[in-house]
C-alpha cells in the first residue's frame, strides 16, 4: 500500500515540482517537530516551488529579451541626476505606460544614465510578466535589412511588433542609412497606439533630420512618436566619468553645447548704458 506521502512525491513528479519535491522531507520533519503548522507545510512548499519557477522564467525572459546585463531603479543613483525628478521615475515603473501603447523618451548626454533607466524599466515590466525586447537602433537596422535581403521582412516586423514593450537605444550615435530610416519607420508604424517602446538618444528632436539623413522620413517619425509620448529629459554629469572629472575638458563637462566661442564684449563706455546694453543685462 502506497503511503500518502508516497503519493504526495508522485505527485510532484507528475506536476514538475523539482524544488517542492526536494523540500518534502525537511517540511515533514518539521510539521512532525511541531515547528510548524499543516497550513505553513503547504504554503512552504508552494512557494519555494513558485519562486524558483519566477527566478527561472525571469532569468530566461531578461536573456531572450535582451536585458541583460540587468539594471534596477533600486541601484539607480537619483542623487547624482538632480535634473532627474525620481517620482516621474517610480511612477513610469508602474508601468501604466505600457497597457497604454504610449512611448517614453529619455534624452540626454553619454553617462546619464539612460540606457540604465530604459533597461531598468524594462526588466520591471519582464518581472510583471510581460514581453519585452531591447536592441539599440544600429542593431534593429541591421537586422530589418538583413531580414529585407532575405525575403523575411513581413516576419522581422511582426516580430518586433509582438513585444509590450521595445526598447530602442542609442538613437544618434550612428547615421543612419536612407534604406534604414525607411525600414525603422515601417517598425514604429507597425507598433503605433498597438505597443509601447522606450527610446534614449544624446540628440533632441530637432536632429533626428540630421540623425536619419531624411527631414521627411524623421517629421513622419516624430509625428508617431511624440504622439502620446512622456519625455524625460536629463542634464547632468555622466557617470561613468564621475571619478576623473579633472581630465574632462570644462565643456564636456558641463554638457555645454560645443560652439565657437561667444564674441568679445564691446569696449567699456563711461556713463549711463546705452538702450542696447539695458536689454542685454535684462535678459541674461
Ligand atoms: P547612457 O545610456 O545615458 O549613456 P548608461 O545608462 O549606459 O548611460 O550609464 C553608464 C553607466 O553608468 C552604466 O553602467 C549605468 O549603470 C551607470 N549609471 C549611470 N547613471 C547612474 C546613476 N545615476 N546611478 C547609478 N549608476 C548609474
Ligand atoms: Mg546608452
Amino acid at each position: 500500500m502506497t503511503s500518502a506521502l508516497d503519493n504526495i512525491r508522485a505527485s510532484l513528479v507528475g506536476l514538475k515540482m523539482p524544488r517542492a519535491l526536494e523540500a518534502l522531507d525537511h517540511t515533514m520533519q518539521q510539521i512532525e517537530r511541531g515547528d510548524i503548522t499543516a497550513i505553513e507545510a503547504i504554503d512552504t512548499l508552494l512557494s519555494e516551488e513558485f519562486t524558483n519557477r519566477e527566478t527561472r522564467r525571469v532569468t530566461v525572459a531578461l536573456m531572450t529579451s535582451k536585458l541583460l546585463p540587468a539594471k534596477t531603479l533600486e541601484s539607480f543613483d537619483f542623487s547624482f541626476q538632480p535634473s532627474l525628478d525620481k517620482s516621474r521615475i517610480m511612477a513610469l515603473a508602474q508601468l501604466d505606460f505600457v497597457k497604454r501603447a504610449e512611448t517614453v523618451h529619455f534624452l540626454g548626454p553619454p553617462g546619464t544614465g539612460k540606457s540604465h533607466l530604459a533597461t531598468a524599466l524594462g526588466v520591471a515590466c519582464v518581472k510583471a510578466g510581460k514581453s519585452v525586447y531591447r536592441a539599440t537602433l544600429a542593431e534593429l537596422i541591421e537586422a530589418l535589412l538583413k531580414a529585407e535581403r532575405e525575403g523575411r521582412l513581413v516576419e522581422k516586423l511582426r516580430f518586433y511588433a509582438r513585444a509590450a514593450l521595445l526598447i530602442v537605444d542609442e538613437i544618434g550615435y550612428l547615421p543612419i542609412s536612407t534604406g534604414g530610416a525607411n525600414l525603422f519607420f515601417q517598425l514604429v508604424s507597425v507598433r503605433y497606439e498597438k505597443g509601447a517602446m522606450i527610446l534614449t538618444s544624446n540628440r533632441g528632436f530637432a536632429e533626428w533630420g540630421e540623425v536619419f539623413g531624411d527631414p521627411v522620413v524623421a517629421t513622419a517619425l516624430l509625428d508617431r512618436l511624440l504622439h502620446h509620448a512622456i519625455v524625460v529629459q536629463i542634464e547632468g554629469a555622466s557617470y561613468r566619468l564621475r571619478h576623473h572629472t579633472d581630465l574632462i575638458p570644462e565643456h564636456v563637462r558641463s554638457n555645454a553645447p560645443i560652439s565657437p566661442p561667444p564674441p568679445p564684449p564691446p569696449p567699456k563706455r563711461r556713463g549711463r548704458p546705452t538702450k542696447q546694453e539695458a536689454n542685454i543685462k535684462q535678459t541674461s
